[in-house]
């Protein structure tokens, strides 16, 4: 019998469920409508997969990408799953064939676009099939709320009337409760099963660094992580073509990837990313939908983005494959500036403009925060973060060591005083530094005591300071949309010595990330990716379609030695063990004999 456990271990090579999933598959199986929300990476897909193969029958599962439904497709193809696509990519021949054996019960799961679910010649053909359960991933598409509004999932609600008695699973990782209602109502769920999981990524590690000459650091970071893929967002197309050609130059394996290529270029840089023919990508933020690769090490943004909703998603397509994840943000409160510019440009209505510049507010928050960055990121989804601190960010990792910064602050008092109470904590930050702009000489205040007074600190960390300073009540900021310092009691309280000022210390900024040493045999580990991308460009397919790098990690861990001891291992089900088994046996044999790994050392 199919029982839910043995379909877990021959077709997916798993042997327990990820948090949530086995509710939400038990839910399914009983014929419940599901409305599924689960952070990304947090196993989504085997909630419809699973139960397909347990009802049999037909599962139709409504997709927004073809890109995305192709690597679908293959993944289930090489663990033994027949399933199929039906798009607009298919000729007249191929979708006759696809058809044919749809209506022959030989498809188990049919991934189709949401233009194609409602057509009408489509809902007759699958009304000769067998439909046991009807799948609609990213389902926020359906919401005006979310960030990927797509009207053609509003008509997809059309499913549940023609179909009434089969169940519907929706699925999505939008946190907002506002989407996740949307979805409930315009999918005509009956009575729908909720279930909404942690947006906590734990295998995602946080940091924010300041980003006055970043370049050699993050070629300092790169040369560390020699073998993995990663993303680097820019603000501009221009940025993300001068950065690639920069890594280039500097030997590092770089496309550029923006709305303004040309499309064909565009699906040749994601394709080379997916397929690990090329390492990093830079990107503005056009690079998105579509890039399902599991195996993304790092997410960089060298500008600061809009509002913390996209900073998630971005860093978000690190580690979907759980194995950690480095989200390092290049921070500069001068970024602040071209985001005012946009949203004056774009934004013309008044509510419209107060929210996004809440939103890059609360962004500038996150940066400048001293507490922990995931317990923030958290909150601000509403989620509540249980421990003082997560381990896994550069506040928690390094805690912040408070000094008497006392003699600080009366400078930027006294700073704030003589250039007359009217201008920000940039400005106060150039006067401190003793700044050449314009805009201080014709004002007159690089003749004023407190130009270049502070030259014992960096531009960035007068910021920090003044952040602080005004989040605990010592100076006072007007707020809006060009908000002035201004000085308060306390302020005047410092002045006169009646009241210290404890500051957050400023850190060094030249290490990005701590380097983690390895637990498994990392010479095996090369050798098996090699062969993975062999065996990957002979099938047509990316790497991770073959094996994820957990699954080469327990190899290059346990050695194993013979078919059974491989089958144990996460990620190899019957399907691949037939067919990548043999060669993946053999390379492990020959480095254990190279290297002199006995059998005590080898599992099997
Ligand atoms: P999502 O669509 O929610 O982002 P995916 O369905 O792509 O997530 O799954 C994320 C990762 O988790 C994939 O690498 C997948 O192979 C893995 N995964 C899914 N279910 C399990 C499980 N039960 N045990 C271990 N790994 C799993
Ligand atoms: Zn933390």
């Amino acid at each position: 019998m199919n029982t839910k456990y043995s379909v877990l271990e021959k077709y997916f090579g798993y042997t327990s469920f990820l948090p949530h999933q086995e509710e939400i598959v038990d839910a399914v199986l009983s014929g419940r409508d599901v409305l599924a929300v689960m952070a990304t990476g947090g196993g989504k897909s085997l909630c419809y997969q699973l139960p397909a193969l347990v009802f049999g029958g037909l599962t139709v599962v409504v997709s927004p990408l073809i890109a995305l439904m192709k690597d679908q497709v293959d993944s289930l193809r090489a663990n033994g799953i027949p399933a199929a696509t039906i798009n607009s990519s298919l000729g007249y021949g191929e979708q006759k064939i696809v058809e044919r054996v749809i209506l022959e019960g030989r498809i188990r799961i049919l991934y189709v676009s949401p233009e194609r679910a409602v057509q009408p010649f489509f809902l007759s053909l699958i009304a000769k099939a067998d439909v046991r359960l009807i799948a609609i991933d990213e389902a926020h598409c359906i919401s005006m709320w979310g960030h990927n509004f797509r009207p053609e999932y509003r008509r997809l609600r059309m499913l549940k009337e023609r179909f009434p008695a089969v169940p519907v699973i929706a699925l999505t990782a939008t946190a907002i409760p506002a989407v996740q209602n949307d979805i409930a109502v315009e999918l005509a769920l009956s009575n729908p099963v909720r279930f909404v999981g942690s947006f906590n990524r734990k295998n995602l590690t946080y940091r924010v660094v300041p980003k006055a000459r970043y370049f050699p650091r993050l070629v300092a970071y790169l040369t560390e992580h020699p073998n993995d893929a990663g993303i680097i967002y820019c603000f501009s197309q221009k940025a993300t073509e001068e950065l690639a050609k920069k890594l280039q130059d500097k030997g590092f394996s770089a496309l550029p990837y923006h709305a303004g290529l040309p499309d064909s270029v565009r699906a040749e840089h994601q394709e080379a990313f997916s397929r690990g023919d090329v390492a990093i990508i830079c990107a503005t933020v056009a690079f998105g939908m579509g890039i399902d690769k599991p195996d993304v090490r790092f997410v960089i943004h060298t500008d600061l983005p809009k509002d913390i909703e996209s900073y998630y998603q971005e860093t978000g397509r690190a580690g979907r494959d759980g194995e950690p994840g480095d989200c390092i943000l290049f921070y500069s409160r001068g970024d602040y500036g071209t985001i005012r510019y946009i949203i004056e440009k774009e934004c013309t209505d008044a509510t419209q403009k107060d929210v996004a510049y809440r939103k890059v507010g609360m962004m500038l928050d996150y940066c400048e925060t001293t507490g922990c960055r995931r317990k923030f990121l958290l909150a601000y989804f509403g989620e509540s973060y249980p421990e003082e601190r997560c381990g896994g960010c550069d506040r928690c990792e390094t805690p912040v060591k408070v000094f008497d910064g006392t003699e600080a602050a009366s400078l930027v008092i006294t700073c704030v005083h003589e250039t007359g109470e009217q201008f920000g904590a940039s400005y106060i930050a150039d006067v401190l530094t003793g700044s050449k702009s314009n805009r201080i000489r014709e004002n007159g205040h690089d003749r004023i005591p407190a130009y270049g007074s502070g030259r014992g600190y960096t531009r960035d960390q007068w910021l920090l300071f003044i952040q602080e300073m005004v989040g605990k009540g010592f100076v006072t900021s007007t707020g809006g949309r060009y908000p002035v310092l201004v000085s308060n009691d306390r302020s005047r309280a410092v002045l006169a010595g009646e009241i210290a000022v404890p500051l957050a210390e400023p850190r060094p900024d030249g290490v990005v990330a701590a380097r983690v040493e390895n637990d498994y045999d990392e010479a095996l580990f090369l050798r098996l990716r090699q062969l993975r991308k062999v065996v990957a460009d002979l099938d047509r397919v990316p790497p991770f379609v073959v094996f994820h790098d957990r699954t080469l990690k327990e190899m290059a861990t346990s050695y194993p030695g013979t078919g059974v001891a491989l089958l144990g291992i996460y990620g190899v089900s019957e399907a691949k063990l037939k067919r990548y088994g043999r060669r993946f046996l053999d390379a492990i044999e020959k480095h254990c004999a190279e290297h002199g790994i006995g059998p005590e050392q080898r599992s099997g």
